[in-house]
């Protein structure tokens, strides 16, 4: 069974709402999202950009997903909290979560 055949945030399996690929740091992030892996498949309407809980519309489920990539990122890197903000610029596990 790989993670990637089932939606990160609702377990789906892309039936009927195919999976995409979310990155989890966007924007200026998003090619070091790529480079550290944190990625992650969500169903492509409902969770991840049009349900009301989608990725990208809800501060809520960005907040979630941002923790779960800084603690990843930091786990399989042997990062503390401020090694990981100096690479992503940003603490995601003091704060909301709150992106731009
Ligand atoms: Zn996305
Ligand atoms: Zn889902």
């Amino acid at each position: 069974m790989r993670d990637y055949d089932y939606c990160f945030l609702c377990g789906r399996n892309g039936q009927g709402d195919p999976l995409e690929r979310h990155h989890i740091f966007g924007a200026a992030n998003r090619d070091l999202s790529e480079r550290y892996g944190l990625v992650v498949h969500l169903c492509g309407e409902r969770c991840h950009r049009n349900g009301p809980k989608a990725a990208h519309r809800c501060a809520e489920t960005m907040a979630v997903l941002h923790a779960y990539g800084q603690r990843k990122a930091m786990q399989e890197n042997g990062w503390t909290a401020e090694q990981f903000r100096q690479v992503f610029g940003k603490n995601y596990l003091e704060d909301d979560g709150d992106d731009s």
